[in-house]
């Protein structure tokens, strides 16, 4: 099945976990990021390392029409693969939190499902084939205290995906969510780990190759009646 698989926030973390490793499933990987250039050079490398093809696209997701602007051979050419999976945090206790931290939460991670999936969609819709999986949060699902502006977000890419899934199966687009728990990344980095671990049933963090094994399935022919569904990779947290 392999072709074009666009990741967005490829270049750290979980976003580059599945970019190597759908590069690993033969896909040609369209790498997304904000601002670390050497991070996502040093993606491009590991992905030629592997015999694969990664092209990198430096773009802010909130940003619609550079979106749109990058993503626009995709409606001609269509990706087979995408995985919205930038993200941004900005916590803190709903009644100080800032105008400026809310929006930015919702404009990053949910207006990016829009900006990003429209361009990407529209190309699929005309393979009559795809597969969109976004990275939601265990947040998005239970809600966490100081992340009214992140668990919003995250709930929202799930009510779309949930829609888009509904609206596109019938053209042979699976529309699928993971939803992590707490992952060794850059995002978790100022946490209390020790504290956290205590409350995961596994006793750790998750590591984002653990995550991106299941973007890789999902991306698979071996998800092919999968649609509208919300994955957990948590570590058994509140089950
Ligand atoms: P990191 O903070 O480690 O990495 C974020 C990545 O997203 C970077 O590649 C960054 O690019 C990119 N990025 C951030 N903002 C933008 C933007 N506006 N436009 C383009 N790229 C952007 O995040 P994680 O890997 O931890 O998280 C990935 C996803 O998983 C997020 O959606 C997050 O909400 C979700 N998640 C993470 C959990 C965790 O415990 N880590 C738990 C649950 C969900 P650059 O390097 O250029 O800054």
């Amino acid at each position: 099945m392999p072709g074009i698989a666009v990741v967005t926030g490829a270049s750290r973390g979980i976003g580059r976990a599945c970019a190597v490793a759908l590069a690993r499933d033969g896909f040609e990987v369209w790498a997304n990021y904000r601002s670390r250039d050497d991070e996502a050079e040093k993606l491009a490398e590991e992905v030629r390392a592997l015999g694969g093809t990664c092209k990198l696209l430096k773009f802010d997701v909130a940003d619609r029409a550079a979106a749109q602007e990058a993503l626009a051979p995709l409606e001609e050419t269509p990706a087979a693969v995408l995985v919205n999976n930038a993200g941004i945090t900005k916590d803190g206790l709903f009644m100080t939190m800032s105008p400026d931290d809310w929006s930015s939460v919702l404009t990053t991670n949910l207006g990016a499902f829009y900006n990003v999936t429209r361009p990407v969609l529209k190309g699929m819709a005309r393979a009559r084939a795809g597969r969109i999986v976004s990275l939601a949060s265990v947040s998005g699902q239970h809600g966490n205290k100081g992340q009214a502006n992140y668990a919003a977000s995250k709930a929202g890419i799930i009510a779309a995906s949930k829609s888009l899934a509904l609206e596109y199966g019938r053209w042979s687009i699976l529309v699928n969510v993971v939803a992590p728990g707490f992952i060794e990344t850059d995002m978790v980095a100022g946490l209390p780990k020790g504290e956290l671990e205590k409350a995961v049933p596994l006793r750790r963090f998750g590591r984002p190759e653990e995550v991106a094994s299941v973007v890789s399935f999902l991306a698979s022919d071996r998800a092919s009646y999968i649609t509208g569904a919300v994955i957990d990779v948590n570590g058994g947290l509140y089950t």
